[in-house]
């Protein structure tokens, strides 16, 4: 199926696509040669969130661990190297460090170190992740008034559960991110998105007014 083509960049919704934009961001990506996905976008919106990319990344990395070939790369290719350059995300991550324990996929109790992600940096990245594959995936841009909603999740979520079986699942590099996606039938602008990177770090983001609708 070829993906669907737009001439207006699909996360703004206004300005004139000129670039292909990776969602999620292939900074999450690291080390993994595989397909990703990628939109039509406009320079702006492309490059305009770099910056929190690379902040995210650390802080999936950080939370994932290392324990395979995948996370690992993600850690010593990408997240730890921001680490090092990045004073201000370091400042950030030494104040609000703390160790939590949580259950993986497998449904093993491990620890691990949580910071604190900054509201703004996952609600940007996850926000144009979600208009893009909204658009990939109906090949319709979701009006700019249409507000996306973005939340991280403690631990992993029930996904045998009735609600979240109904959701189409899609994988990118394997393991690497699972996301499960639902839209309204009588309300195609109310949806719900599920993402889990490395099966420990999860995030969750709605569209539309009133997404209590949208299963
Ligand atoms: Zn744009």
């Amino acid at each position: 199926m070829q993906p669907p083509k737009s001439a207006v960049c699909v996360i703004c919704g206004c300005r004139p696509a000129t670039t292909q934009d990776h969602v999620p961001p292939k900074g999450l990506f690291k080390g993994l040669a595989t397909q990703l996905i990628t939109v039509p976008a406009c320079a702006t919106c492309n490059n305009g969130s770099s910056s929190e990319d690379e902040d995210l990344r650390f802080y999936i990395s950080m939370q994932v661990g290392k324990q395979t070939p995948g996370s690992a790369a993600l850690w010593d290719q990408g997240a730890h190297k921001s680490l090092k350059r990045k004073t201000r995300l370091r400042t950030s991550v030494i104040a609000t460090a703390r160790e939590i324990r949580l259950t993986d996929a497998r449904g093993e109790c491990v620890s691990r170190l949580a910071v604190e992600v900054p509201a703004q940096t996952y609600q940007t990245v996850f926000e144009r992740t979600t208009r893009g594959l909204y658009f990939h995936h109906t090949g319709k841009i979701l009006p700019p008034s249409v507000s996306v909603e973005v939340a991280p999740l403690e631990g992993v979520p029930d996904v045998s559960s009735e609600e979240l079986r109904l959701l189409q699942q899609h994988a990118i590099a394997g393991e690497a991110c699972v996301y499960r996606f639902g839209i309204a039938e009588e309300q195609p602008e109310s949806s719900l998105w599920l993402y889990g990177f490395y099966g420990t770090f999860w995030i969750m983001a709605t569209t539309g007014d009133d997404t209590n609708t949208a299963l």
